[in-house]
């Protein structure tokens, strides 16, 4: 607003208040000429200061009390009332109740004009976060919302609160959070949190986050204050986010097969080759002029085995190349280490490099999407062996470690090649860092969320020239947890 815009809203309000005194005086001297009665008249003032107090804003409503002021003392002089003991004691009992009422008038005016705007203030805050409030009864008998919870719970901000409303659109399959929650108020407790989801009639649905705490003095009954979130776009989003951090995870683990693409052709022709001569040398066995029924039956069972072993690999593979939905489940990891070593050995034998495994001597369970582990196992074993590459192959070594560490299964892959410097640690798991002239720089970003996903860590050591070390802690499971 310019100086200019101010002024003139200042000269409109002044003729305004000017304009109102005016009618107040004519309406009141007229009133006075037919009436005569100083009763009615101090009435109609009263009257006109309170539903100015009400309608105006302070200054106008200060000007009609002003003006009514005014007028009774013109009045009084014309009238020549000053010259009457009783009637001065009446103008006195007149200015003073009409100045009281005035500044009463005013004081409450402030007051409910700082609730208003407090509350406008209030409702425009909890539109703006989408959290609205909400307060009951522990025996249900009294529900409260704010305009914001009625939102979010979609109905019409007028319309009467009720629990019978509210549990109406909890979705049904968590009508029994919602219950357990009234359990819990019922027992009094210090502190209601629960997040659930609703239905809507069109069957949209949408994820809440209530906090809730007993009102510091209950007198009538115990009673419950808290805020409800809309949970709904920050949960979408974090699907979304979710949904593409896999699909990423996906291409990046199908790049990698790509990259083991000749191990994988070693290790389906092994045992294919082994199908093979155990085929020859049962037709060798059976062209005998005496067949050797014991032999060809060893060779059918050599080539059972080998198909078994085939089809193994070609299942570990294709279990690695689908793109589904992370699912965590109890698993053992040194299963998981070992197996994904498997797939890479003839990557590591070609490659030259020494491979040396330590595997925790107590079975260490955790509750792992085993593809995803793997991925992040075979990241960290291309990325040693492609370090490896400017070293000698004669002391090419990497050595995969795995030990549990307080209530944490660890694993360890550690390098001979030309390790981290400090300066690249703190980029190494952001997206898009890389130092090689090929490279994509997303693989350790994908493993951090992989890991942070499983609710583990992943790290480096910076050990230049002498290799680098990365270190994954997964929480570990418990023996009952196991059990389960
Ligand atoms: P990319 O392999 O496509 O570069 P990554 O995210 O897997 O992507 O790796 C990022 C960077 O981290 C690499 O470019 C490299 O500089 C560094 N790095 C990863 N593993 C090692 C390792 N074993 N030794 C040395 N540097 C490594």
């Amino acid at each position: 607003m310019t100086p200019l815009t101010l002024r003139k809203g200042y000269l409109q309000t002044d003729a305004m208040a000017f304009l109102i005194a005016l009618l107040v005086a004519a309406f009141v001297v007229v009133f006075k000429f037919f009436t005569n009665l100083s009763v009615a008249t101090t009435v109609l003032y009263v009257t006109l200061v309170l539903m100015s107090a009400n309608v105006f804003s302070v200054r106008l409503a200060i000007t009609v009390a002003l003006a009514c002021l005014s007028v009774l003392t013109v009045i009084f002089v014309v009238d020549r009332d000053y010259q009457n003991t009783e009637a001065i004691g009446a103008y006195v009992r007149c200015i003073v109740s009409l100045s009281a009422i005035t500044f009463l008038a005013l004081r409450s005016k402030r007051l409910s004009d700082t609730l208003r705007r407090n509350e406008t203030y209030l409702v425009g805050a909890q539109r703006l976060s989408q959290v609205g409030s909400v307060g009951f009864r522990v025996d249900r008998s009294q529900v409260f919302w704010s305009a914001e919870t009625a939102r979010i719970f979609e109905y019409s901000p007028k319309e009467a609160p009720s629990m019978l409303k509210i549990l109406a659109r909890t979705h049904p399959d968590d009508r029994h959070i919602a219950e357990a929650v009234f359990e819990q108020a019922s027992r009094h407790e210090p502190r209601l949190e629960v997040e659930h989801r609703l239905l809507m009639p069109d069957g949209r649905i949408k994820h809440i986050h209530m906090i809730a705490n007993p009102l510091p003095a209950p007198h009538d009954g115990f009673e419950y204050v808290g805020a409800v979130m809309d949970l709904t776009a920050a949960r979408e989003s974090k699907d979304a986010l979710f949904r593409s951090q896999s699909q990423l995870a996906h291409v990046t683990r199908v790049t990698s097969l790509g990259e083991l693409a000749a191990s994988i052709a070693h290790e389906v022709n092994q045992p294919l080759a082994a199908i093979r001569t155990s085929g020859e040398a049962c037709h060798r066995w059976l062209d005998r002029s005496e067949p050797n029924l014991g032999e060809v039956r060893t060779a059918l069972d050599r080539m059972i085995s080998s198909s078994a072993r085939a089809s193994e690999v070609i299942r570990r593979i294709r279990k690695l190349s689908r793109n589904g939905d992370p699912e965590r489940q109890r698993e053992s990891f040194n299963d998981i280490v070992s197996d994904t070593l498997g797939l890479v050995q003839y990557e590591l034998s070609r490659s030259h490099v020494k491979l040396r495994v330590e595997l925790a001597v107590v079975p260490v369970h955790v509750s792992a999407d085993r593809v995803q582990l793997q991925q992040v196992i075979l990241n960290l074993i291309i990325n040693a062996c492609q370090a490896m590459t400017e070293v000698d192959p004669r002391t090419r070594l990497l050595h995969v470690r795995t030990w549990v560490h307080h209530d944490e299964a660890m694993l360890e892959v550690r390098d001979c090649g030309g390790g981290i410097c400090a300066e690249a640690l703190p980029s190494l798991f952001t997206p898009f860092f890389t130092t090689k002239a090929d490279g994509l720089g997303m693989g350790l970003s994908i493993c951090r969320s992989i890991i942070e996903f499983h609710d583990g860590r992943i790290w480096a050591t910076a050990n230049q020239g002498t290799g680098a070390v990365f270190c994954i802690a997964l929480p570990a499971l418990k023996n009952e947890e196991v059990a389960a």
